[in-house]
């Protein structure tokens, strides 16, 4: 498994935007090209599942109960620093156990996004709903948002 996971770690750092790396200064060459880019934003153009831009389907990804923890955060490292040098964040909450943030990492390859030059896409995984959460309710950081509403309606 483990020559598997080392090809794999080759695929996300080979995935990665080579436009941004070769070019550290901001992208846009001028500001019509920026005002583009944000006209296809707003008007959700060119949206596109992740896996797509990175030429990676979700099959090439084994189970997270095939690897080892150690397994689980390489590969789990190397797609959040690919995913972000195609300025996509993920807000994943801290101490995440290695398989969960594995499992949800590879299932974002599904999530349409639009890929940008300038700017950063954010993605979130909770919606403020704890009951549906995916990080769980030991993990979820909505808890504190339904505790808020709560207490707003308190008042
Ligand atoms: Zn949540």
């Amino acid at each position: 498994m483990q020559i598997y996971i080392n090809q794999l770690i080759e695929d996300l750092t080979a995935a990665q935007n080579k436009k941004q790396s070769l070019n550290q200064s901001p992208t846009h060459e001028s500001f019509e090209d920026y005002i583009a880019e944000v006209e296809r934003y707003l008007n959700g153009e060119g949206e596109e599942p992740i896996g797509d831009i990175l030429g990676m389907k979700e099959e090439c990804f084994p189970p997270a109960n095939r690897l080892t923890e150690k397994q689980l955060n390489t590969v789990s490292d190397a797609y959040l620093e690919c995913l972000e040098s195609w300025n996509v964040s993920i807000d994943l909450p801290d101490n995440l156990p290695a398989a969960l943030k594995y499992t949800l990492l590879i299932n974002t390859l599904k999530q349409k996004i639009i890929a940008m030059d300038s700017g950063i896409t954010h993605l979130e995984l909770c919606h403020y709903d704890s009951e549906w959460c995916p990080f769980g309710i030991k993990f979820c950081r909505c808890i504190e948002t339904d505790k808020d509403k709560e207490f707003m309606n308190s008042i």
